[in-house]
């Protein structure tokens, strides 16, 4: 995928953190998390497009996706509170966050999946 459909796909529609011009390099892991689902066909664009900003699906995978995803995330310790003790009421987590509780929530991947391409 280049850097346009990345950024097109996970971040632009499902990241507040998004800023345009970004270096793909400087997208946090659950971002390339779903590139690589991506990229080894285990999903498709259609699974992508079809996931939702629904702050119930992220909240009920706030603790497998801390353990498996944000603990592994160099954007926890500075720039992202998500997994903070005491979050913002209005935070939302990053757009790859996002999609994977989405295609979590809807068992078209499992934990598996993304711990196979961390
Ligand atoms: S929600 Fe925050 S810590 Fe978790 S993957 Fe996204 S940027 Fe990283």
């Amino acid at each position: 995928m280049d850097k346009a459909d990345f950024q097109d796909r996970i971040c632009r529609p499902y990241c507040m953190f998004f800023v345009e011009g970004e270096k793909e390099e400087m997208a946090c892991l659950g971002a390339r998390v779903a590139e690589r689902l991506l990229a080894a066909g285990r999903i498709d664009a259609a699974h992508v497009n079809a996931a939702e900003k629904n702050r119930s699906v992220w909240e009920a995978r706030r603790q497998d996706l801390g353990e498996i995803l944000c603990k592994k995330c160099d954007f926890r310790a500075e720039d992202c509170d998500f997994q903070s003790p005491q979050p913002a009421d209005d935070l939302e987590p990053c757009g790859g966050y996002i999609v994977l509780a989405h295609l979590l929530e809807n068992r078209i991947i499992d934990q598996a999946d993304i711990e196979n391409v961390l």
